[in-house]
């Protein structure tokens, strides 16, 4: 099934919903004119259409493998990876020092979202390498920089994140691996890491994993972890692959999906690497690569969900089945019209909220003001969590409206279902991200919040004159999330926040989906009028029904014992 990209919804957002304007008006950002931007979303969405989308089943079909220790991968891939080198799109935010575009995040966000709907198990790679690329701009020395980042940068070489171990996933403190000094500035690291993906591929010249360990004066937990550049060939002097490094790829997993994407069991046996940033800030420079991978896994969902939705209607558009008015096929069934509105709504919703993320982390960037950092802060586990459960749950939806057809594997609706459930997972699970932003994200007391709550009530009052149904419900959406936050930042106990923060998360995004609808509807056509209305109207209300679960907090959830659970 062919994918064409949603230029114009990306279009449509940055101009009249997310601020992008804002953006562009920066020094920094100047060069993002509109006419730089129709460019740029012209030519990724050419090659997410033409070249990365026919690849997609081949991941599926043919999935990367080990033959002799070296990882084989998907037919095509390499190809279409070296499209995307050759396109400058690992780099469209990098620094144009090191021979990257210095382009917004929020241009990169749609690039990404183009590519993950088009073949989701090749676009991780890029995405490692993009975090790597932030994270080594922020921390690494200047050799470091000057080895690593071109190279990353044009897409010769790609960038790993190695933080998960067997007794270590959630829980990043608890990882054993080590670093012994070497004495000449570099370091042995030994250990093994799990599901490390894309560890090694046939079509880079070099694979530079960023590994977290622990040097022989570090506390126990995450106070006493160190992050290191430790590359698969280590650079000789003209900074070229030399010596083969000490580590590799002992076997591949066997996955539910996202076959195309090798995630690999690696072992360390004292490779030679190099700290990045000071000893023991390892958690603070793997953060700089987790929020920006944190965006960028979101919007893999909302890439999947897309793909989905399309392939889900094409279907609803041939298939014929029962007494159906019109066409005679099944998208004329009210029921299947409503699964396919819900997923295109819930997709817009969770693309706007990405998008706002990016811009808010653009203006961080560009104005380096505080409240545009705590902005993006917040908004980051809601975009990560929101965009992979709507890519969940549309990608189920799709399966539903293929009928038996979605069960069967040829039609593809299966793939972008198994492909895109790990991304609730990986990149911190959706959990962890919804219990970050209960407590570390209201440690402000709740300023970020509420203040974009502000920003939503104005927007409401604002639209009450043209739509004032919609307003009204946007409004008291709002209304009600604030005061179930004023509840959350009373709890001192963060278990009375913890037991609710699934729930929270979500409908913190469904209130900010109201929002950005509601804008949508003001600000465009009566087909976005429509759209906005089948939102407010019917998938809104669900707020109500989470914001109840928030306020029960903890203490009926635990009086249920794991025996009770389990008789
Ligand atoms: C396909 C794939 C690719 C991956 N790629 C990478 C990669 O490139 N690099 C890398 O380092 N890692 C990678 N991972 C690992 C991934 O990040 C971890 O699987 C994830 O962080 C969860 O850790 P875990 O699997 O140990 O689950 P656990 O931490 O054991 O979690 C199990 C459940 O318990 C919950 N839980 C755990 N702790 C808490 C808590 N304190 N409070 C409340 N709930 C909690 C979790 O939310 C989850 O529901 C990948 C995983 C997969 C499957």
């Amino acid at each position: 099934m062919p994918y064409r990209a949603p230029v114009s919804d990306f279009r449509f957002l940055m101009d009249h919903v997310v601020g992008f304007a804002d953006v562009a008006a920066t020094e920094r950002f100047a060069e993002a004119t509109p006419d730089m931007v129709d460019a740029i979303l012209t030519e990724a969405a050419k090659m997410c259409e033409e070249i990365l989308a026919p690849l997609n089943r081949n991941g599926d079909l043919h999935p990367a493998h080990l033959e002799n220790g070296v990882v084989r991968t998907s037919p095509g891939f390499a190809d279409g990876y070296k499209a995307i080198a050759e396109g400058g799109w690992i780099g469209m935010s990098a620094d144009p020092e090191n021979g990257g575009m210095g382009l917004p995040m929020t241009l990169t966000t749609t690039v990404n979202e183009m590519m993950s709907s088009a073949c989701l198990a090749l676009q991780l790679n890029p995405l490692m390498t993009q975090g790597q690329i932030e994270a080594l701009e922020h921390h690494a020395s200047d050799a470091i920089k000057e080895t690593y980042l071109p190279k990353l940068i044009s897409g010769e070489w790609c960038g790993t994140m190695n933080l998960t171990e067997p007794q270590a996933g959630s829980d990043v403190g608890a990882l054993r691996s080590k670093a012994e000094p070497n004495g000449d500035g570099s370091y042995a690291i030994t250990g093994q890491k799990i599901y490390i993906s894309w560890a090694d591929n046939d079509f880079t010249e070099n694979v530079c994993h960023l590994v977290l360990a622990r040097l022989p004066d570090g506390v126990p937990g995450t106070k006493g972890i160190s992050l290191f550049m430790v590359p698969k060939f280590i650079p000789n002097e003209a900074g070229n692959p030399g010596k083969q490094n000490d580590l590799r790829v002992v076997s591949l997993e066997h996955k539910m999906g996202l076959h195309g994407s090798p995630t690999a069991v690696m072992e360390y046996s004292g490779a030679t690497g190099w700290l990045v940033g000071p000893a023991h800030g390892g958690m603070a420079a793997m953060f700089t690569m987790m929020n920006n991978a944190r965006l960028g896994v979101g919007v893999q969902g909302i890439g999947a969900a897309e793909g989905a939705l399309q392939h889900a209607l094409a279907y609803a558009q041939e298939r014929k089945q029962g007494k159906a008015p019109g066409t005679g096929t099944i998208i004329e069934h009210a029921d299947v019209r409503r699964m396919l509105t819900t997923m295109k709504a819930d997709i817009y919703a969770a693309r706007a909220i990405a998008l706002m993320n990016a811009v808010a982390i653009d203006m961080a960037l560009a104005t380096n003001d505080a409240g545009w950092k705590a902005r993006a802060a917040f908004l980051t586990p809601i975009g990560k969590a929101f965009g992979t459960d709507v890519g969940i749950e549309a990608s189920s939806t799709g399966v539903q409206v293929h009928g038996g057809m979605g069960f069967i594997e040829e039609t593809g609706a299966a793939q972008y279902s198994r492909d895109v459930r790990v991304t609730a997972i990986y990149e911190g699970t959706n959990g962890i991200q919804a219990m970050d932003l209960v407590a570390r994200k209201l440690m402000d007391g709740g300023e970020a919040a509420f203040r974009l709550l502000e920003e939503i009530q104005q927007g409401a009052e604002a639209a009450k004159a043209t739509c004032p149904e919609l307003a009204e419900a946007v409004w008291d959406a709002a209304e009600s999330l604030r005061e179930t936050t004023e509840w959350l930042v009373e709890q001192g106990d963060l278990n009375q926040r913890f037991a609710g923060a699934v729930p929270y998360l979500r409908a913190f995004a469904r209130v900010l989906g109201g929002h950005v609808h509601l804008a949508s509807a003001l600000a465009g056509d009566e087909a976005r009028e429509k759209l906005a209305t089948f939102y407010i109207k019917r998938l809104l209300p669900e707020h109500i029904g989470l914001l109840a679960h928030v306020r029960e907090g903890a203490d009926d959830l635990m009086a249920i014992t794991p025996e009770e659970l389990a008789a």
